[in-house]
């Protein structure tokens, strides 16, 4: 059997998930159970947590908890994200995980080390804590990182390990340019491109007492700490006899480290570098971030109690373009739900099955995946969303014209061949439906297997 890989980025776990996770994850899902059930491949879908960084000691000083047990809670409201979301991933790693994440991390420390692309010097300049990143002064913006315009960089002058980076870029850029390495929108892979223009080498460790002496140990010089980045992305070798990646979705802000650092750290260690990088945009409200001083944060699992898995997974999957930033408010998620899954979908799927229930079944045919593949190899998730919500747009039209809810009472066997067309229609929709809504998918299958009207599927919220 083929086999496919696909991950999300570990999590930072200095907080509670939001719904960029959400969307990050929901993205991944849709690939993995669109490649086990159209591909019919072996999926390996690898998520988790990342772990480490000076940003989790000062979170966890704050909460006043120990960081063992303040990354040990955080890491429980992630995974029970993905279990409220229907998330079907096979693995979970940590990269606090000493017998499975660290032996993998610092082998490939080692490695690099071997390959003569690790040496000590001194770094001077400055260090973004929300990022956890080194930054260098052009990325700044008004002296703030452009993503943490809250944070004052800090400018730090220490003794550390450097990464050959620069060694590699011309080959990543070949492999970039080529498609080889296929970076998912355009305009960030043109991102990269340019970041590639001009590499210098980079610091992969800090010293201990720096950070509190949470994290990875450099191998050979325990005074030394992995570089929170260049441990954390090795989390991703973890499957066994699964790499090169097919997939790695992202956000858009950590797609330096996934095209640049991450495939200059695997031609370092001769591996394979993963096959495509897709980076997500940002989930707004109301035209900003969600922040608490904002007071714009809206809750996950606030949502997925509220309307279902199934709901949040359709708002990110279609009302939010992939590549691009999007927006989401309780207002416009409700008027949203009542449109287009309390009416649209859910509507329809009632309409046709109370009429199909006075009948004794219909033998229809196999469904198939004819319509959206184009757009999921493109990681185009919202245009196979419209794709399946026009399918059921020209179900309801097809009622108004045919009118079979009169023609039932008049002349059964009309009634019976119109039916027929509608069950045929919607078992298509709900096939397609899958990888998207699975459990909306799975309800409406057995409804039409059963032949018997639904409970509302998405009762109208007021
Ligand atoms: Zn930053």
């Amino acid at each position: 059997m083929e086999k496919f890989y696909v991950t999300t980025a570990i999590d930072y776990v200095n907080g509670a998930p939001h719904l960029g996770h959400a969307l990050e994850k929901i993205q991944a899902d849709v690939i993995a159970r669109y490649q086990r059930m159209f591909g019919e491949k072996d999926v390996y879908f690898l998520t988790g947590t990342d772990e480490h960084g000076i940003k989790i000691v000062q979170s966890a000083e704050e909460a006043g908890r120990k960081v063992e047990d303040f990354v040990d809670l955080n890491v429980e409201k992630f995974k029970k994200l993905c279990a409220d979301l229907n998330i079907s991933y096979s693995d979970f790693i940590r990269t606090s995980d000493k017998k499975r994440h660290w032996p993998v991390a610092r082998s490939i420390w080692k490695k690099m080390e071997e390959e003569g692309d690790i040496y000590k010097s001194k770094y001077k300049g400055f260090y973004c804590v929300g990022c956890e990143a080194f930054i260098t002064e052009k990325d700044l913006i008004n002296g703030k990182c452009p993503y943490h315009e809250s944070l004052e960089p800090e400018l730090i002058e220490e003794e550390n390990y450097f990464f050959k980076l620069s060694k590699y870029a011309a080959e990543i850029r070949k492999k970039i340019e080529t498609d080889e390495l296929l970076i998912l929108p355009e305009a960030r892979k043109n991102e990269v491109l340019e970041i590639l223009k001009d590499v210098k080498d980079i610091s992969c460790s800090r010293p201990a007492e720096k950070v509190c002496n949470w994290g990875v140990p450099v191998p050979g010089d325990e005074s030394q700490i992995m570089y929170v980045w260049i441990e954390a992305l090795t989390n991703y070798l973890q499957p066994k006899d699964f790499w090169p990646a097919d997939t790695h979705v992202i956000g858009k802000d950590i797609l330096r480290f996934h095209a640049v650092v991450w495939p200059a750290m695997l031609l370092s260690v001769g591996l394979e570098l993963p096959k495509k990088i897709f980076a997500h945009g940002f989930v707004l409200s109301g035209g900003k971030r969600m922040s608490k001083s904002s007071g714009n944060v809206i809750d996950p699992f606030e949502l997925i109690e509220e309307y279902g898995a199934d709901a949040l997974r359709y708002y990110l999957l279609r009302e939010i373009t992939p590549t691009e930033d999007g927006d989401l408010t309780k207002e416009k998620f409700k008027k949203v739900y009542n449109a287009n899954l309390a009416n649209g979908l859910g509507n329809l799927v009632s309409r046709v099955m109370k009429m199909a229930e006075q009948f004794d079944g219909f033998a229809i045919e196999e469904p198939s995946w004819i319509g959206i593949e184009a757009y999921l190899d493109k990681m185009e998730l919202n245009k196979a969303m419209d794709y399946i919500w026009e399918r059921i747009s020209q179900s309801d039209l097809y009622i108004q014209e045919e009118q079979p809810f009169k023609i039932i009472k008049e002349d059964k066997e009309k009634a019976r061949a119109i039916l027929w067309n509608l069950i045929s229609a919607l078992n298509q929709i709900a096939f397609l439906l899958g990888p998207f809504m699975p459990d909306t998918s799975e309800k409406i299958l057995n409804v039409i297997k059963d032949n018997k009207m639904p409970e509302s599927l998405f009762p109208r919220k007021d």
